[in-house]
């Protein structure tokens, strides 16, 4: 398996959150905002560049097919990852405890 990590097709995300609870390393999180342009009414889920391990357990998880694998570059000097985007402003998922969404 090479390198991957996960990307999220905006216009097909409907901010279900299904998605959320898949993801071991919480990179998957809602925006805290929908963004104007947006066409849909509800913020989407974002990928959190920097926590996606890329391991792919989220990538099956989603209704409307929004979720995508973004393969690497097998050097590492030429990987997106080496110099992240400023991370967007995400709301936090609480996770456990009696209103936590768990593990699926
Ligand atoms: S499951 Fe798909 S449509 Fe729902 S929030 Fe996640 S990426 Fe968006
Ligand atoms: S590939 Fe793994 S780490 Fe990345 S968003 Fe999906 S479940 Fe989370």
């Amino acid at each position: 398996m090479g390198q991957a990590m996960v990307g999220i097709t905006d216009s097909a995300c409907t901010g279900c959150d299904l998605c959320i609870p898949f993801c071991p390393f919480e990179a998957l999180l809602p925006l805290v905002e929908n963004p104007t342009e947006r066409k849909h009414p509800k913020r989407p889920v974002v990928v959190v560049e920097a926590a996606c391990v890329g391991c792919l357990s989220c990538i099956g998880s989603c209704p409307t097919g929004a979720l995508h694998e973004i393969p690497l570059p097998p050097k590492n000097e030429a990987s997106p990852l080496l110099e992240p985007p400023t991370p967007p402003d995400t709301a936090p998922v609480l996770r456990w405890g009696r209103h936590g969404i768990g593990w699926p």
